[in-house]
């Protein structure tokens, strides 16, 4: 490891002008995945500094309905925490389903979001990887490419977010606090992360000098019928080779409203808006779910090793809205 220095933070400005200061300055929070990426020399910061002094730790009720949740609350405490899993519980769902019971005490909600892609290549420093060194080129394109996108991908990367957790904010519709020296600004969690296209290195549409201080949901919660189905190669401590987050509002056997995003498939995770209003007014069932399958996997494009991928994305969209519609399977 390159020698860094270190300071602990106590405030939230002060955060932002070390952020904004110093060179190569990065935020730690529960450090399972800087360090482990700080190990392999692929971050390599001058500067850390430590945030878990900051009072960012409340899960709390917001007015006019919804939830805070602060950056710095465990990913454990959330999926815990009694209003997330009653109200929420397909974000429950999402984060239990990712990593280890002792990762996720460690894990903070910020630093889940912004983990960095699991591409094998962007780990080992021999290889050549757009988003480990800008134009260096990309070994996934002609290499391994099992785990990789097959929606929204550009010639300069492949890689997919890894995040369980952002999938089920995704279909949620909440959106991210960041403060930065303008202030404190919420972004749409559907914007917060950004496609690879010429410059894969940057993952998200937060600024360098910004923090994550926390994530807002909104009143909806999807409680009765929901699902978050994750395919993987094992049943735990594995990444999603596919993910789907549904929630669904109804009313008997119709569809009133439908919010639905993929996870394992692209740089961020997958919405389609306007998709969903396919299924509004529909009854649930699976004819037209297929239909919002095929339309969610429009213009997907697969590699050597991961052409399967495309037609899992779309059966396991069709069951995770079987699963969430109470329909047998
Ligand atoms: C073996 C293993 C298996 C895993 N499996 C899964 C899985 O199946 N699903 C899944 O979703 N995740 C999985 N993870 C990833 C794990 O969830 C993340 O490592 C964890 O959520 C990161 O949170 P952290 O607080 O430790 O972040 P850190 O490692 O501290 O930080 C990660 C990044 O976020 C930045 N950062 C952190 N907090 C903030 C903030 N508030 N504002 C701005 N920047 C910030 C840091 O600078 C760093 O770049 C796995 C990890 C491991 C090691
Ligand atoms: S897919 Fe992206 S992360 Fe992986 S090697 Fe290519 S540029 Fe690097």
């Amino acid at each position: 490891m390159k020698p860094f220095s270190y300071q602990k933070v106590m405030g939230i400005t002060e955060a932002v002008s070390d952020l904004k200061e110093k060179n190569q300055s990065y935020i730690i929070a529960g450090g399972t995945n800087l360090l482990d990426l700080m190990k392999v020399h692929v971050m390599q910061p001058q500067h850390l500094i430590d945030i878990n002094g900051l009072k960012l730790h409340d899960i709390s009720e917001r007015d006019g309905g919804g939830l805070h949740l602060g950056a710095l609350a465990s990913n454990a405490q959330t999926a815990y925490h009694p209003l997330v899993e009653g109200r929420y519980p397909l974000l429950s769902q999402a984060i239990l389903a990712g990593a280890s019971a002792q990762l996720r005490n460690k894990a903070t909600n910020g630093g889940n979001l912004l983990q960095r892609t699991r591409c094998s290549y962007f780990y080992d420093n021999s290889t050549s990887c757009n988003k480990r060194e800008p134009e260096s080129g990309c070994a996934a394109l002609h290499g391994y490419n099992r785990d990789h996108a097959i929606l929204g991908h550009s010639e300069h990367c492949i890689a997919t977010h890894p995040s369980d957790m952002a999938v089920a904010l995704a279909a949620l519709e909440a959106r991210v606090v960041a403060t930065g020296p303008d202030g404190a600004r919420s972004i749409p969690m559907a914007d917060f992360h950004r496609l690879p296209s010429n410059n894969p290195q940057v993952d998200s549409n937060l600024e360098a000098e910004e923090l994550i201080t926390g994530i807002q949901l909104p009143p909806e919660g999807f409680a009765e019928h929901y699902a978050y189905l994750k395919v993987r190669d094992r049943a735990s401590y594995s990444f999603a080779l596919v993910s789907v987050a549904v929630g669904l509002r109804m009313e008997g056997n119709t569809i009133l409203k439908a919010r639905v995003a993929l996870g394992g498939v692209a740089h961020k995770p997958w919405r389609v808006p306007g998709a969903e209003e396919l299924l509004e007014g529909k009854e649930a069932d699976r004819e037209n779910f297929k239909v919002l399958s095929e339309a969610y996997l429009t213009g997907s494009e697969a590699f050597k090793h991961n052409k399967f991928k495309i037609k899992l994305a779309k059966q396991t969209l069709v069951r995770a809205l079987m699963q969430a519609s109470n329909l047998k399977l």
